[in-house]
Formats: structure tokens, C-alpha cells, sequence
């Protein structure tokens, strides 16, 4: 009987335990046998793992999180602790490892097969759907629903106080995030590290707001141009003889990244692994899975590396038609 293993690697998302139960099941369907290791590359060089079979994934397709649990693993940078991984990874007869990760992880994947020829297959997950070569990662949908929900709240609060509010929201140094969530909210004004506006343009924003008899306004600001309370600083000093009053913040923070996935993320998520297995099954090797165009595809894994994507500017421009 066939074995492969399994693991979550670098930050977790929802639709992680879709993805497990998805590479999971579909083995079982097809008669192979899974080990999970825990803890990302972590459990790879202490040999933790555990045997997943179709029963062990009940019950978690709509859990936030994940069962393997995930870590960040410097050693995994060493050869010497690569080499120890491998060594478990042969001793357990595994011919194939499927790495749910960013592109981080799959560059420590990568460097399996090329140190020690083993079969990796990558199935992208990150909120901020940044990676290079697909244009879906598992986990982005259920934050972008995450964030919406979230302002929407803040924005009763806004309009009966006629507040500005800046709202910060997750991507790192990428603006999928706050791009779709600003578009989702109606946002006033969204701030993306990708397509910057020079202060004096965000402060006529809020301006022409208060001109055209709104009284308030959100601003959705990726992560990845400022940090709310420097903004909220910045433009409360420049606009202290405006009357706009005093312009406030939120940072959402990890509530984005927690809870239940959405259905898209599930199904994503249950597509990407079983796709995967099936992929691995005709032979192919050190592959990741890529959406494109509205379909699955794949793509060799080093693709991923030192690239990331940005939004198009036909997002970005809708989004600056809709808002002010
Ligand atoms: P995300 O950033 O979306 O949370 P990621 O997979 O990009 O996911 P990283 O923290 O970049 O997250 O990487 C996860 C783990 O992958 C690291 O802790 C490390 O164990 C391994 N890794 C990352 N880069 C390398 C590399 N260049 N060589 C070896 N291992 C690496």
C-alpha cells in the first residue's frame, strides 16, 4: 500500500481542516495510506506524526484552524535537520509529501526534493492571496467575509457619530485584503501598499466627503502602507482646523484569520486537495496546485519563489470609482 504525508506549515487559515480531510479521504479512496505530521516542519525532524485515516477527519471541514496544528520552523532552514526530516520520511516509507503552506513552505518543500529527490506537492493556502502563480489560496475568502463583517458593525458606529474612521486590515506587504474588503464595505477610501496615494490626495478624500454632506467616512488601510494609529496621527494633525472631529481607528487583527471557513474557502479547499492527490496519482511530481482563469491546474513548485502577485489595477480602479 502507498503512503504519503501531510502537513500545515507557516500561519493557519480557515479552510485548513478542509484541505487535511480533502488529501485525506481522497487517499483513502484511492487506497493510500496518510500520515499527518504535526506541527509543520517541526513534526518532520522530531517524527511526530500520526495516521489519518477517512474516520480520523470527520467532524473538522467546517473548524477554523488545524488538527496538525501549525509552527514556524527555523531549523528547517539547516541542511542537517533537512536531513533528518528526510531520514524520517524514508523510514516511514512515505513516497510523497503534500504541503499546505505559503511560499515559504514550499520553499523548505523544494529543497526536499532537490537535497533528497523526494516527491513534494504544494497546496497553496494564505489569507493575503499573494502567491505567486495562483490566484486563490486557501483562507483568503473567510478573511475578506471576516473583515466585511467586522465594518460593517464599526460603520453604524461611524455614521451615527459622524465619525472618520481608519480601519486597519491583515495582508502584510499585499493589498488583496483590503482591496476586496473595501470594495465589499464600501469603503470611502482604500489604502494598498501596491497602488500608494500621497497623504495630501487621502486628506481631499475625506474633505470632499464632508463637501458632499456625508459626515463620514471609513477608509479600509491594508497593513502593508501604515499602521492605523500612525494614519489616524498624521491626518488628525493635518486636519485639525477642518472640523471633521477627531478621526478614529481599529485594528481587526487575528479575528480575520480565525473561525469557520466560508463555503467558498471549504469547497476551495476540498478541490485543491482532492485535485492534488489525483494529480500526484498520474505521476506528477514537485508541483503545486494553481487556480487560473477558473480552473485547476499545475505548476512546478518553484514558481512560487520571490515573486508575489498584486492586485490588477482594474480592481483598484473600480474600487476608486465606487468610493470617493
Ligand atoms: P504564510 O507566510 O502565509 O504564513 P509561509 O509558508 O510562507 O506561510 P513562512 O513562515 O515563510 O510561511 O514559512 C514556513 C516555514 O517554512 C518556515 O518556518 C520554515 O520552516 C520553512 N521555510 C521557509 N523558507 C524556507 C527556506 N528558504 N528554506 C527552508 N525552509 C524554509
Amino acid at each position: 500500500m502507498k503512503r504519503i504525508g501531510v502537513l500545515t506549515s507557516g500561519g493557519d487559515c480557515p479552510g485548513l481542516n478542509a484541505c487535511i480531510r480533502a488529501v485525506v479521504r481522497t487517499a483513502s479512496y484511492y487506497n493510500i495510506e496518510v500520515i499527518g505530521f504535526m506541527r509543520g516542519f517541526k513534526g518532520l525532524i522530531d517524527n511526530d506524526y500520526k495516521v489519518l485515516d477517512y474516520k480520523s477527519v470527520a467532524g473538522i471541514l467546517q473548524r477554523g484552524g488545524t488538527i496538525l496544528l501549525t509552527a514556524r520552523e527555523p531549523r528547517f532552514k539547516e541542511y542537517s535537520y533537512r536531513k533528518k526530516a528526510f531520514e524520517n520520511i524514508k523510514n516511514l516509507g512515505i513516497d510523497a509529501l503534500f504541503v499546505i503552506g505559503g511560499n515559504g513552505s514550499f520553499q523548505g518543500a523544494y529543497l526536499l526534493h532537490k537535497d533528497f529527490d523526494l516527491n513534494v506537492i504544494g497546496i497553496p493556502k494564505t489569507i493575503d492571496n499573494d502567491i505567486y502563480g495562483t490566484e486563490y489560496a486557501i483562507g483568503f475568502d473567510t478573511a475578506v467575509n471576516n473583515a466585511m463583517e467586522a465594518i460593517d458593525k464599526i460603520k453604524d458606529t461611524t455614521m451615527s457619530h459622524e465619525r472618520v474612521f481608519i480601519v486597519e486590515v491583515m495582508g502584510r506587504d499585499s493589498g488583496f485584503i483590503a482591496l476586496e474588503v473595501g470594495m465589499a464595505t464600501g469603503a470611502e477610501i482604500t489604502l494598498i501598499p501596491e497602488y500608494p496615494l500621497p497623504i495630501h490626495v487621502i486628506e481631499e478624500k475625506i474633505l470632499k466627503a464632508k463637501e458632499m454632506g456625508k459626515g463620514f467616512a471609513i477608509i479600509v488601510l491594508a497593513e502593508g502602507v501604515a499602521s492605523a494609529k500612525e494614519l489616524a496621527e498624521i491626518l488628525n494633525q493635518r486636519l485639525k482646523d477642518k472640523s471633521i472631529g477627531e478621526i478614529r481607528y481599529q485594528v481587526l487583527g487575528y479575528i480575520q484569520r480565525g473561525g469557520s471557513p466560508s463555503a467558498y474557502d471549504r469547497i476551495m479547499a476540498s478541490k485543491f486537495g482532492v485535485f492534488a492527490v489525483e494529480k500526484y496519482m498520474e505521476g506528477n511530481k514537485n508541483f503545486m496546485v494553481a487556480y487560473e482563469d477558473g480552473q485547476l491546474k499545475i505548476k512546478p513548485l518553484e514558481i512560487s519563489f520571490g515573486k508575489i502577485r498584486i492586485p490588477n489595477i482594474q480592481e483598484y480602479e473600480i474600487n476608486n470609482i465606487l468610493s470617493l
